[in-house]
């Protein structure tokens, strides 16, 4: 396949500065052009993109900005031939990063400090309240990209790391691999779940009131997946009633989070907007991705992060 001109959407400014993402593909021997709603393509284009556009089903290759490619409609583009790529493998470290922060955070209290630090109020916290991640045990639901990072990050912090994979096999600083008919057996000891798994058919609704009743009345959720994952009106009913004590939540059911969700108001809720892979080295990450994949069109290898 020959690529003739590399086609930035303009929804890449939802990730980065699109200009910057230009600048750091200015070595990629073909045009690189920023565009918008109303472009066209054909045979020889290559798109980097946020967003979904049906106009894009008339060039090559897509490649998705994002490792969550669930607002794709991945089987259109197979249908139509267009080679879609996405970008999971970049986001270890970042969401492995906040992932860990918010588990630490939640533990070490800091959360309510910064709270009354707007009050200028000297709270200290009942005693019961600060405990160590360290000996605590996390439960990786996922391990994958997000996942090992996060399990990379828990183990080095002294916890006691457990996940679920589909095939069930060993992973690197997880001491206890489940599969997922096994979810209950895996989040039932444990302090702290995160979520790290796609969105699709199986993971949809996949914790909701069973999961929260079989979790401990001390634990956390964590999810830096995909809101739906997660059922967000059986979760606050399992705030409300104390079934859990806690959650650090990226992503929700709906985005922005609704002004009027009881989620923003729990004192022992931490809500961030869809940034725990946020980095100002963002537009690096993926231009490494793209300059790659273009060299493998350019010579018939297979695609890295091909879906279809
Ligand atoms: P990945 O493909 O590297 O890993 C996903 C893993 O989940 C795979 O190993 C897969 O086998 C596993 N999995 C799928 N279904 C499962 C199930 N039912 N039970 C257990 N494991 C299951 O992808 P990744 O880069 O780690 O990203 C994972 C997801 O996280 C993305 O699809 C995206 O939705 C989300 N994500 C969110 C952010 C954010 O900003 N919050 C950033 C990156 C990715």
């Amino acid at each position: 396949m020959h690529i003739e001109r590399l086609a930035v959407d303009e929804s890449v400014g939802r990730a980065m500065p699109p200009r910057r993402f230009i600048d750091a593909l200015s070595d990629l021997g073909v045009p690189v052009e920023l565009v918008g709603e109303g472009e066209t393509f054909g045979p020889g284009d290559a798109v980097a993109s946020f967003d979904h556009r049906d106009t894009f089903l008339d060039a090559d290759w897509v490649h998705c900005i994002r490792a969550g490619y669930d607002e794709f409609p991945v089987g259109v583009y197979e249908e139509a031939g267009t080679y879609f790529t996405n970008s999971t493998g970049v986001h270890g470290t970042t969401v492995g990063e906040t992932a860990t922060a918010y588990m630490l955070t939640l533990a070490r209290r800091l959360h309510a400090y910064r709270d009354a630090q707007h009050d200028h109020a000297w709270d200290l916290p009942r005693y019961e309240e600060p405990f160590t991640v360290a000996g605590e045990r996390v439960c990786i639901v996922g391990l994958g990209t997000l996942g090992c990072g996060v399990a990379d990050r828990a183990a080095a912090l002294g916890m006691d790391v457990v996940g679920v994979r589909r095939s069930g096999d060993p992973v690197r600083n997880v001491a206890a691999v489940y599969t997922p008919d096994q979810l209950h057996e895996a989040i039932g000891d444990a302090r702290f779940v995160v979520l790290a798994t796609p969105l699709n058919d199986e993971t949809e609704g996949m914790v909701a009131e069973p999961e929260f009743e079989t979790m401990r009345d001390d634990a956390y959720l964590v999810n830096v997946a995909r809101g739906p994952v997660v059922d967000e009106s059986a979760l606050v009913s399992a705030l409300d009633a104390g079934d859990i004590a806690g959650a650090a939540l990226d992503v929700f059911e709906t985005e922005p989070l609704p002004d009027a969700s009881p989620l923003w108001d729990f004192e022992d809720v931490l809500v961030t907007p869809h940034v725990s892979a946020a980095t100002s080295a963002y537009h690096e990450d993926i231009a490494a991705l793209v300059r790659e994949n273009l060299k493998k069109l350019a010579v018939g290898d297979d695609l890295t992060n091909r879906v279809v």
